[in-house]
């Protein structure tokens, strides 16, 4: 199959990167970040998490935050989605005017148990609720699905049992599904295995993918993931952000190193590299941290491409 021509990336690092830093940054700070990654050109912009408090403290200001992104950048020109675990966060991001939530769930009751002390089963019949009243609101959503190549506790998946979890999430009434190697396990051959089965069950515009960069395979997961055609990609700018319920799960893959691979591609991500790179600066400055995106360090050091 012949590469997309064109990727959509959805920049997660303010809510999937900044979720398990301990330092709670100041509300402003989360706003100047997610200004500057929107300046760099990216469309879809996850911006926070309506978690009831003080389940993550890092999420508390969900409320406020989102309204000064409504405010000051406008909900028009980017999406700006949402994770929303529960009905409790349904109704915050409904009242503030999210267009667009973030399901989760995963493909094992051990992962989700830990997470958010549900089996798989019950994450679906608490997202059910959710789904009705966002569809009736008329809010667009999306579906996460962790643990997509292996658990921290039950190891590798059965693609039957990703396949499944994907198509009780497109039953939900999804646009999209993202595929996610929340501990950073996924090698080559097994996501162009599991994407071949997997396509045949879910359709290609509907799948996205969400790799991690835990033992370095996230790039070359992205090109297999590529010539199977599909176009949509998670990333974290600068690479920020882990996973608190999986031991040395590092972080998501850099939005940079996404930016770098298309580029060498000729695949078209509207990203401006310049203006992303800042963006990372500010971020890891604050948390005074070095990027884990090899790209990102040759860059600012060199100041090319
Ligand atoms: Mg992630």
């Amino acid at each position: 199959m012949a590469l997309p021509q064109k990727v959509r990336i959805v920049e997660v690092g303010p809510r999937d990167g900044l979720q398990n830093e301990k330092l709670v940054l100041g509300t402003d700070d989360k706003f100047h970040y997610i200004s500057l990654l929107q300046g760099a050109g990216l469309q879809t912009i996850e911006v926070t998490s309506f978690v009831k408090p003080p389940a993550i403290p890092q999420m508390r200001d969900a409320v406020e935050l989102f309204t000064m992104v409504k405010e000051g950048l406008g909900l028009n020109k980017t999406n700006f989605p949402c994770l929303v675990p529960n009905m409790y966060g349904y109704e915050k991001a409904k009242d503030l005017g999210v267009k667009e939530i973030a399901l989760f769930s995963a493909t094992s009751d051990s992962f989700t148990k830990k997470n958010v002390n549900a089996s798989v089963d019950e994450t679906f019949e608490r997202m059910e609720e959710v789904a009705q009243a966002a569809k009736k609101d008329g809010i667009r959503m999306r579906g996460y699905i962790s643990t997509a190549f292996g658990c921290p506790y039950e190891g590798k998946i059965e693609v039957s049992k990703l396949i499944s979890v994907a198509e009780r999430f497109l039953k939900l009434g999804v646009y999209e599904v993202s595929v996610g190697d929340t501990i950073g396990v996924a090698v080559p051959g097994q996501v162009r295995n599991t994407l071949k089965d997997f396509l045949k069950s879910v359709p290609l515009e509907k799948t996205a993918m969400h790799f991690h960069d835990t033992r370095g395979m996230a790039i070359t997961n992205i090109l297999i993931s590529l010539e199977a055609g599909v176009s949509v990609y998670d990333s974290s700018s600068g690479g920020i952000g882990g996973c608190p319920y999986a031991k040395g799960a590092t972080g998501n893959v850099a939005t940079e190193d996404v930016w770098y691979l298309m580029q060498s591609l000729g695949i078209e991500t509207g990203v401006d590299i310049k203006k992303l790179a800042e963006a990372s600066a500010f971020i890891l400055g604050k948390f005074q941290r070095q990027t884990e995106s090899k790209f990102l360090k040759a860059y600012q050091s060199t100041g090319k491409v």
